[in-house]
């Protein structure tokens, strides 16, 4: 498939799950088991488009670097086992590592603690050139932190900064982080894989049935499953606050994983491709000193 025609298919397919304007947006709105106009019989026809689209990436991630103007920012959110390693592994698989950067944001540490909870996050956005994945990011600070109070206790903040506004405070810090990013040649996209209570049973099941399953399966997401009320609120909430027209949200149907990853791509191929990335170009001045090194190298044979 041409790289015109590949781009036009990621739009159509990207755009759907694009949310750009928070204020419309409704959770339930997005069924987690959709796949869009593609059946299961789709399937390898999907797969092979899949790997179409990462060459695809990796040619654009390629201009990206060799402009070094630009750089683009990944989040990616999800409850457990919805398939953020997964669709990260997949859709980069291609590109040249030197290109891309993946962070992972786990409990913070007592360091992290000690700083402002956007802190941790800024010291590794992309450089300019380079993709940036964070793998779960600030974000938490509206999910799990809202779900478990107890956690904003153990931030140290100053009590009287400890409000019933402390959520809209931070929709807004990460709203003005964002714009401020993008006002910097920052490209921030975000995705919420959003996979059903009902599969998250499934694909833990099988974390405990499968041996080789075992490790990814930890007794607290088990745990989490009795919040998920609370955290699907979190969710759109979070949103409702943050989907903009410069940093949108990708609301990504999880229940198949195969969908998932093409969504993914598609929307990571759309961001690319609607950056207008060239090679930089060779000044007259640069080629003739390319010419007279040609030149200087033959006759030095
Ligand atoms: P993942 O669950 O993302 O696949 P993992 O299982 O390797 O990765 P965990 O040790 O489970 O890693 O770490 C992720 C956990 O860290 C999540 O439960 C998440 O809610 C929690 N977490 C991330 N950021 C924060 C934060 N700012 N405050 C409190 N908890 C956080
Ligand atoms: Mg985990």
């Amino acid at each position: 498939m041409k790289l015109k025609e590949l781009t036009q298919r990621a739009h159509k397919l990207a755009d759907h799950y694009c949310i750009t304007d928070g204020k419309k947006f409704r959770l339930k709105d997005i069924d987690p088991d959709d796949t869009a106009w593609l059946k299961d019989e789709h399937k390898p026809l999907a797969e092979q488009v899949l790997a179409e689209g990462i060459d695809a990436l990796a040619e654009l991630q390629e201009r990206l670097y060799a402009q070094d103007r630009r750089s683009v920012l990944l989040i990616f959110q999800a409850m457990d086992a919805a398939g953020k390693d997964g669709a990260i592994k997949h859709v980069m698989s291609g590109i040249n590592p030197q290109g891309c950067q993946v962070f992972s944001f786990k409990a913070p540490t007592s360091e992290d603690l000690d700083h402002d909870y956007l802190w941790r996050c800024l010291k590794c956005l992309p450089e300019r050139g380079r993709i940036g994945i964070f793998n779960r990011s600030y974000y938490e600070e509206t999910l799990v932190v809202r779900v478990h109070p107890e956690l904003l206790e153990k931030q140290k903040l100053p009590p009287e900064l400890v409000t019933k506004h402390i959520w809209d405070e931070r929709f807004e810090d990460i709203r003005n982080l964002e714009q401020y990013l993008s006002r910097n040649g920052v490209i921030v996209r975000k995705f919420f894989l959003h996979v059903s209570k009902k599969e998250q049973l499934n694909r833990f099941l099988s974390r405990l049935d499968e041996p080789s399953k075992n490790w990814k399966f930890s007794t607290a997401d088990a745990e989490e499953r009795e919040h998920w009320g609370d955290y699907m609120k979190a969710y759109e909430d979070m949103i409702r606050n943050t989907a903009t027209k410069d940093s949108p949200w990708y609301v990504v149907p999880a229940d198949n994983k195969w969908f998932t990853r093409i969504v993914v791509a598609a929307a990571v191929i759309d961001t690319l491709s609607s950056l207008d990335l060239h090679y930089p170009k060779v000044d007259a001045a640069k080629r003739q000193e390319l010419a007279s090194v040609r030149d200087a190298l033959l006759k030095a044979k």
